[in-house]
């Protein structure tokens, strides 16, 4: 046993880390969330080939090669708590750690998704400064630490800050994000490349329409879309 490994041991009986979903304390192997809880997630299974309504979100607006979303989100899911813990509380390491469980998941499911850039949903300066970080980006990192790709935060950036999309009704949230977002031409051998958009949880599909379309109006060709969650009803 190495000394780290050691002091962690002991750190542990004294201070248990706890599971962020049920509370009960993690072994020296579990990180954020037990084995329990992780085999529990509510699964989409849309990398399987289940009925993808996170696509269909936003198919009359914008289209995607691919769309996946690991775990179906709702307000009374135990596992909004993981959603918090890294938008609210800091914890931006939880989301690349989910962000890796869930590129692990699809590569043992055999899913490979071609990934040459990889475009966190970039948030709005002023939010990002508030927040203290963007949790796509460390989701992003989570993914491309298991499937490879550049993270890209140069290609889309958010022009418009947004009021919040919870607080408005379904109606009104494609006119408040619709033009939020402008990408840039870095160079124009980038078009061809394989892109994946990520962000943290996908509702009405306003926003990731919103990135898509900007991204295509310049030129790229290959995008797909991988959230955490996905919220069938909001
Ligand atoms: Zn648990």
């Amino acid at each position: 046993m190495r000394l780290k490994d050691i002091i962690s041991a002991v750190a542990d009986l004294f201070y248990p880390r706890l599971c962020i979903v049920c509370g009960s304390a993690l072994t020296s192997s579990e990180k954020h969330i037990c084995t329990s809880c992780i085999a529990s997630i509510p699964r989409t299974n849309f990398h399987l080939g289940a009925r993808n309504s996170a696509e269909e979100s936003f198919a009359g607006k914008a289209y995607a090669n691919r769309v996946f979303s690991w775990f179906f989100h709702s307000h009374d899911s135990k596992f909004n708590k993981l959603i918090y813990s890294f938008k609210y509380n800091n914890n931006y390491k939880l989301a690349e750690y989910l962000g890796e469980l869930y590129a692990k998941e699809m590569l043992s499911d055999g899913i490979k998704l071609n990934s040459d850039y990889i475009i966190p949903v970039p948030l709005h300066p002023k939010r990002k400064r508030k927040r203290g970080y963007n949790q796509s980006v460390h989701i992003a990192k989570g993914f491309s630490n298991i499937f490879g790709g550049d993270i890209r935060e140069d290609i889309l950036l958010r022009t418009k800050e947004t009021e919040t999309q919870t607080k408005k009704i379904r109606f009104d949230r494609w006119d408040n994000m619709k033009d939020a977002f402008e990408a840039c031409i870095i160079n124009e051998c980038d078009f061809e490349k394989e892109i994946v958009i990520i962000d943290d949880v996908t509702t009405t599909g306003s926003t990731i329409a919103a990135c898509i379309i900007a991204l295509r109006e310049k030129g790229y060709k290959n995008i797909s879309v991988l959230t955490l969650a996905y919220a069938e009803k909001w």
